[in-house]
């Protein structure tokens, strides 16, 4: 008998409970992944070039036996298992929107086909499935602290021994090199075109990193310093699993502080598979009634997605995403805070763009980050604190290291002179742009606005 294990974010051989899962049905397992078409339109060139990379490593790993088909997969997925008589298919949980909706039709489709057919969930992304860490009255947390302490006290298995099936070749209309060259013709050059990915490159970047927890509390928020693990894509297309991470943590304060930092990716997950909705809107309805998109703020969208504000951390920021696909997480906030509370545009355009651009882009982690930093999400940082970009400027990168790496019209300007070009005398002469906006009065703006919607007399 033959089963079907079918890679969606799961993108490893180790620690795999679907492997284990296929063992315990048959030895004899075919290795999918289906690419669906629906989930191509979101993806930006570099996400896509970046899923082409991961896959090909998988591949690698599996001595070319992985099969990939493309099409919707409520219509492949039971194909497939006519044609090759699997009697069960094995996938990871998936908890958020799409997901789950996608995860059923096609449990219906394969039932429909053959009711003996079945779809077996087994694991997740997580180390704690989103929607099992609960308040004592059954509810979800809707507060970061609490639910950490909840779900460090509820714990999670350590990693799984590997399992190797024998993985059938696929026909050659399914090999997945001929389809991944074929995939990568279409896509549009890109510096993401030389990514490296995959579960053996997730693991050296992990073993390479972890000595240097020891200052993570202290350089995490230095985009200027390689302070912090560049991990975020493996988790995200889930080449290494947290709990291979949160194995090797000791309660050493650095190793506490990256913990804290996975479990953020946890809360969210946890908090968009309990409210689906929030992904596209604010979990504080009211935020949305201040008066977003004013077409004059929207015509400063582009010179915010080129980088082009002349607030030197923002443009830095947004240069250093559209060139590598990522961001250091104190800048995302930097840029997050400059859209909402600086021009005065709704998070989502903020956070189609990242999801566009981003390697990492995860619905949860990018949807309430950004409602985190708009102030309308859970846990929210109050909307009234709005981020001084040169502040933070001055702050995390001291030296203006970052910003000269990024925008090379400052790269005559020394030390920290950098995050305020129009200061030096020479500021203008690389051809750095003006500022698009005063922050001091758009901030003043801002909350003024936040003020009237809560029905609040001005703070003096
Ligand atoms: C507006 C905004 C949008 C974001 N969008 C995404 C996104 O689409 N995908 C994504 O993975 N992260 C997102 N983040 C979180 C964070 O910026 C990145 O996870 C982090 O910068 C990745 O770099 P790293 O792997 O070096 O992080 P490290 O500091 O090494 O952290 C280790 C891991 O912990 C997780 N993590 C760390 N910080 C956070 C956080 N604040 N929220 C959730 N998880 C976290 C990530 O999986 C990360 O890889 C966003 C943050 C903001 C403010």
């Amino acid at each position: 008998m033959t089963t079907l294990l079918w890679f969606r974010r799961d993108l490893r051989l180790g620690d795999q409970p679907t492997i284990h899962a296929a063992l315990a049905q048959s030895d004899r397992v075919v290795a999918v992944f289906v690419r669906d078409p629906r989930l191509d339109e979101v993806a930006g060139p570099g996400r896509r070039w970046y899923l082409t990379a991961s896959l090909s490593a998988l591949n690698e790993q599996l001595d070319g036996r992985l099969w990939i088909a493309a099409g919707d997969p409520a219509a492949v997925i039971p194909e497939l298992a006519r044609t090759l008589g699997a009697r069960s298919v094995h996938i990871c949980r998936d908890s958020g929107p799409y997901g789950r909706d996608r995860d059923s039709l096609v449990a219906a489709a394969l039932r429909r086909g053959d009711p003996a057919v079945t779809l077996h969930q087994s694991g997740s992304p997580y180390a704690i499935e989103p929607g099992t860490v609960r308040k004592p009255d059954g509810t979800a947390y809707r507060v970061f602290t609490p639910f950490y302490r909840a779900w460090c006290a509820l714990g999670w298995p350590p990693p799984l021994p590997s399992a190797t099936p024998t993985w059938l070749p696929p026909p050659p209309a399914l090999a997945a090199a001929a389809a991944l060259t074929a995939w990568r013709a279409e896509l549009p050059p890109s510096p993401a075109a030389h990514v490296v990915a995959g579960e053996v490159t997730a693991i050296e970047r992990w073993r390479s990193f972890r000595p240097a927890l020891v200052d993570y509390r202290t350089l995490r928020d230095r985009p200027d310093v390689n302070g912090t693990s560049r991990l975020s894509a493996h988790l995200r297309w889930g080449e290494i699993h947290p709990r291979t991470l949160l194995d090797d943590l000791t309660t050493a304060p650095g190793d506490e502080a990256f913990r804290r930092e996975i479990a953020w990716r946890e809360f969210y997950a946890d908090v968009l598979a309990g409210s689906p909705d929030s992904a596209r809107t604010s979990l504080a309805r009211g935020w949305d009634g201040m008066g977003w998109d004013d077409p004059r703020d929207l015509a400063l969208l582009p010179a915010w997605q080129a980088g082009q504000t002349g607030y030197p951390m923002v443009d830095a920021g947004m240069r250093q995403l559209s060139a590598t696909g990522w961001m250091h997480n104190r800048v995302r906030m930097i840029v997050a805070s400059f859209l909402v509370k600086d021009l005065h545009l709704h998070w989502r355009h903020g956070a189609a763009w990242f999801m566009h651009h981003l390697h990492d882009g995860d619905l949860a982690s990018n949807s309430h980050g950004w409602q985190w930093v708009a102030g309308s999400g859970t846990d929210a940082a109050p909307y009234y604190r709005v981020f001084n970009p040169v502040r933070q400027g001055l702050t995390f990168d001291p030296d203006g290291e970052y910003v000269r790496t990024w925008v090379p019209e400052l790269a005559h300007l020394p030390g920290p002179a950098a995050h305020e070009p129009w200061r030096h005398p020479a500021g203008a002469a690389g051809g750095y742009p003006e500022r698009i906006v005063d922050h001091a009065q758009r901030r003043a703006l801002a909350l003024a606005r936040y003020h009237a919607a809560r029905g609040r007399p001005l703070p003096d």
